[in-house]
């Protein structure tokens, strides 16, 4: 048979498929209005709890003082993770612009067949640096990091033992591994210790936390977790989203605050906060751990290389800190003077000294419309 009549072949049949018959058009239409009203009605409950998440639109850079759509003037802004200001910082914008120039706006590929760049290696080892620990990967979020890690260092034989208030993108990511799933109840040693015990007989134990967590800014125990691993033979994982840039004497993160840099393992954060807040996330770890993600990890895998500009704002980032103290330890004190005058105002502050400061009104409700009003003022 020739090329032509097998393309004629071919033509007919087609055509006639793309005919649809009237009825099952009709069951089409059916099956979205259906799903639009399931979704009408998930929607209605979200507003009936008074938990709608508008978003405000931005017009201005990130930053303490921000122009919202909407609003007459200038207002301040005291929620975003830009914790150190280096997202407008101009060192940061200009090397996200050289990049971009010299390294273009994207690399259309992943990492493993034509998606690294030496700006890419250069980040890494930087990162790795700045984390003392021997090697680094990068992704595009530290959602993708979280996603990405526990699946491949850890198998059916292993356990993992998880903070009850992890991250949601730390639960994600222990959802797809096969290790035995104990988890502990919020910073509780006691136990802790006990799923420890449960966990003897496993190959591996991993016990993974938020260095510090996001909705309270609570500071994990660090060293009786670590004292813990110790005694059980458990590996550490610490989640340092925010930490990473600002906590300890050098803003190496909980580790370093809590003196356990050399007893925690593994560590993932993100450049999508105080480092740029741009985007992107990573893991620092032992050589093979990082070797064996490059692999195996299927975020790294599967998705687009960070584009230029991003790895070379955040490159920038991470050299200020490297070159000095100075700007890890402005947060400190602006930190206290925050919690310190809000509390004489008669707020509640929860938390300790971090920078995240929860305004406790008790009532989420409450809390939107409080916001609102703030905004008017
Ligand atoms: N882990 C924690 C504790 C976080 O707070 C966040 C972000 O909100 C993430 C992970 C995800 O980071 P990224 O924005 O880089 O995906």
């Amino acid at each position: 048979m020739s090329l032509g009549k097998v393309a004629r072949g071919l033509v007919l049949p087609a055509r006639v498929a793309l005919r649809p018959a009237a009825p099952v058009l009709h069951r089409s239409y059916a099956a979205v209005s259906e799903a639009r009203a399931v979704l009408e009605s998930e929607l209605e409950g979200i507003r009936a709890a008074g938990t709608w998440k508008a978003e405000r639109i931005i017009t201005s850079k990130q930053g303490p003082q921000i122009n919202v759509q909407g609003s007459r003037s200038t207002i301040l802004n005291f929620c975003a993770n830009n914790y150190l200001g280096l997202s407008s910082h101009p060192d940061v914008v200009q090397a996200g612009i050289d990049a971009l120039n010299t390294h273009g706006a994207g690399l259309s590929s992943v990492r493993f067949i034509c998606g690294t760049q030496d700006l890419h290696k250069n980040l890494e080892q930087k990162l790795a640096e700045f984390h003392e620990r021997e090697d680094c990967i990068l992704y595009a979020s530290c959602f993708d990091a979280n996603a990405g890690l526990f699946e491949v260092l850890l198998g059916p034989d292993d356990a993992v033992l998880s903070d009850e208030l992890n991250h949601a993108s730390i639960i994600d990511g222990i959802r797809l591994c096969r290790a035995k799933r104990l988890r502990y109840k919020h910073m509780d040693l006691r136990d802790l210790e006990t799923k420890l015990k449960e966990a003897q007989s496993s190959r591996l134990r991993l016990v993974v936390t938020d260095g510090v967590f996001s909705m309270d800014g609570d500071v994990a125990p660090l060293s009786g977790i670590c004292d813990l691993a110790d005694q059980y033979g458990a590996l550490v994982f610490i989640d340092e989203c925010h930490a990473t840039g600002f906590l300890g004497a050098r803003g190496r993160g909980t580790d370093e605050l809590l003196g356990v840099m050399d007893r925690v393992h593994i560590v993932n954060s993100t450049l999508g906060k105080a480092l740029g807040g741009a985007a992107g996330g990573y893991t620092v770890g032992p050589k093979p751990l990082i070797d064996l993600l490059r692999q195996r990890s299927r975020p790294y895998l599967f998705s687009n290389s960070l584009p230029p500009p991003v790895v070379g704002c955040a490159l920038r980032a991470v050299e200020l800190l490297l070159a000095s103290n100075e700007i890890s330890q402005s947060m400190t004190a602006k930190t206290m003077r925050f919690r310190n005058k809000m509390a004489e105002a008669g707020f509640t502050i929860s938390g300790l000294a971090h920078p995240i400061c929860p305004v406790m009104l008790g009532d989420a409700r409450l809390a939107s419309l409080m916001s609102e009003d703030m905004l008017k003022l």
